[in-house]
C-alpha cells in the first residue's frame, strides 16, 4: 500500500513541543559578557515555560504552504542494501530553500517584523540557512544580508543566485565590511573562511545596522520550531501502523536531528521507551565525539554570548569538506545536555563514505541528498545491515536535497575511486 503518506494542512502541529518545560530539564543560562541582547527578539532567546507553544497564525499559513512534509518508507532502498530492518524518512527538502532550515526562518522573520525590525542578518555556512534566512525575510518584508563563508561560497555559486532572486544582499566572509572581516580578510590562512567568522560578521553588521540576527543553532527558539519535525513523524508513523526503534539524523549544529528526536525523546526519558537516538557527525568536524562540554562562544569573534555546550572550541577551523552544513563548531545546548545525560549515541562517517551512501539513496529513492543528510542515511544503512536489529523500524530526517551539491558528488567521482556497481 502507501509509498508515501502526505498528511492533510489541518495535520499540521498547531503548537511547538517544549520537552525542557515539559520534563522541568534544566539549562545553564546564556553568559552575556557584552549587552548584545538587541539584536536577538525574545521569542527566540527564552523559550516559554509550557510543554505546547502555540504558533502564530502568519507562521501557521506560510507553514501550511508546504507542510506537513512527507514520511515515506524506503521499500526499494531497504531492497537494495539487503536491510533486517524496515526503514523511514522524513524528508524535509521539498520546500522553497529546500531543508529543514525554513522551519524556524520564517518564526524568527515572523518575531523580527513583529517586534519593529526592518532588516535581518545572518551568517551561511553551505548556503541552505542564508536561503532560508533570505526567503523568511521576503515574507514578511525585511531586508535581508547574508555572510557567505567564502569557500562554501565558491564551490556552491548557485546559493548565491537563490537568495539574490529573493533579495539578499549575500555578502562573502571574511569580507571588509566589518571590523572583524578587516582583521581576517588579508591572513592567507583565513581566506577560506569559517562558520565562527562569518557569524562574528553577521553579530558585528547586526549591531551597527540595527538588524536583528539569524541565528542557526543554540538559541533556544530554534531547535523549539523544528519540532514540527517530529510532531508530525509520530503521527505519520500511527499511520504505518509502527514506531520507530532507532531516531537518526545528521548534526551541525543539532536542529534537524533534534527537531526529529525531541518529540520522541519524550517516550524514552519518561516513559523510559527503549528508542536509541543517533546523531551523526563528520569525521572532520566531530563535536560529540571529539568536543568538550563546557561554555564557549558560537562565533570566533566572542560576540555572542557564552553558551554550556558540546564544542570544538571557537577558534576551531574545519576541513573544507562539502557537507559544508556539518562544519559549526558547537552543538545545541539541550541536546548537548541530553547527550552528555547518555540519551543520544554520536556516530561519525568521512566523506567518501557519504557521498557513496548519497549516491545509494539517490539510485533506489529518486533524491539527491543533501551531503549533509547523506550522513544520516550512511548511519542508516550501518544500523540496518546489522543482524541484531532485525525487524527494527528506523526512522531517520532527510534533511534536505542536494541539487546545489552535485560539484561535491562530481569531486567524490572523480577522485575518491567511485565504484560505479
Ligand atoms: C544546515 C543543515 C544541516 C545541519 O544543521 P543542523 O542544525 O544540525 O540541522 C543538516 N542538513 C542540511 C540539509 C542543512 O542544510
Amino acid at each position: 500500500m502507501d509509498k508515501g503518506v502526505i498528511m492533510r494542512e489541518n495535520f499540521i502541529p498547531k503548537a511547538w513541543y517544549d520537552l525542557r518545560a515539559d520534563l522541568n530539564i534544566q539549562l545553564e543560562p546564556l553568559v552575556f559578557e557584552r549587552d548584545n541582547s538587541s539584536i536577538y527578539t525574545d521569542e527566540l532567546l527564552k523559550g516559554s515555560d509550557h510543554a505546547y507553544v502555540k504558533i502564530p497564525e502568519p507562521v501557521l499559513e506560510l507553514y501550511a504552504e508546504y507542510r506537513p512534509t512527507p514520511l515515506r518508507r524506503a521499500y526499494s532502498f531497504e531492497k537494495s542494501i539487503n536491510s533486517y530492518c524496515k526503514i523511514y524518512y522524513k524528508y524535509e527538502g521539498d520546500n522553497p530553500v529546500g531543508s529543514h532550515k525554513i522551519n524556524t526562518a520564517i518564526p524568527q522573520a515572523y518575531f523580527a517584523q513583529k517586534n519593529g525590525f526592518n532588516s535581518m542578518t545572518t551568517a551561511t555556512g553551505a548556503g541552505q540557512w542564508g536561503s532560508a534566512i533570505a526567503f523568511a525575510s521576503h515574507k514578511f518584508c525585511l531586508k535581508s544580508t547574508i555572510f557567505f563563508v567564502n569557500i562554501s561560497l565558491k564551490q556552491k555559486p548557485y546559493r548565491k543566485v537563490l537568495m539574490e532572486m529573493l533579495g539578499a544582499q549575500v555578502i562573502s566572509s571574511p569580507s571588509t565590511v566589518t571590523s572583524i572581516g578587516k582583521l581576517n580578510s588579508t591572513d592567507p590562512k583565513k581566506k577560506n573562511g569559517n562558520m565562527g567568522l562569518a557569524t562574528s560578521e553577521a553579530v558585528e553588521y547586526a549591531i551597527t545596522q540595527k538588524a536583528t540576527f539569524g541565528e542557526t543553532s543554540h538559541a533556544y527558539g530554534v531547535i523549539l520550531h523544528q519540532t514540527v519535525i517530529g510532531l508530525e513523524s509520530i503521527k505519520q508513523m500511527e499511520m504505518f501502523d509502527d514506531f520507530p526503534d532507532i531516531v537518526i539524523g545528521c548534526v551541525g549544529g543539532g536542529t534537524n536531528f533534534g527537531g526529529i528526536s525531541i518529540p520522541f525523546l519524550k517516550y524514552k526519558i519518561a516513559e523510559k521507551h527503549n528508542i536509541r537516538f543517533i546523531a551523526v557527525e563528520p569525521k572532520a568536524n566531530s563535536t560529540l565525539l571529539h568536543g568538550d562540554y563546557k561554555y564557549d562562544y558560537a562565533d570566533s569573534g566572542k560576540l555572542t554570548p557564552m553558551i554550556k555546550m558540546y564544542t570544538l572550541g571557537h577558534t576551531h577551523t574545519p576541513d573544507p569538506i562539502h557537507a559544508g552544513g556539518l562544519r559549526y563548531h558547537g552543538f545545541d545546548p539541550l541536546l548537548s545536555k541530553l547527550y552528555h545525560d547518555g540519551h543520544i549515541e554520536a556516530q561519525a562517517y568521512d566523506q567518501r563514505e557519504i557521498f557513496a551512501a548519497g549516491i545509494s539513496f539517490y539510485k533506489s529513492e529518486g533524491i539527491v541528498p543533501a551531503p549533509e543528510s547523506s550522513h544520516a542515511i550512511r548511519s542508516t544503512i550501518e544500523e540496518a545491515q546489522k543482524k541484531d536489529n532485525k525487524n527494527k523500524s528506523i526512522l531517520f530526517c532527510l534533511s534536505g536535497h542536494g541539487y546545489f551539491d552535485l560539484s561535491g558528488y562530481d569531486f567524490y567521482m572523480k577522485n575518491l575511486h567511485y565504484d560505479k556497481n
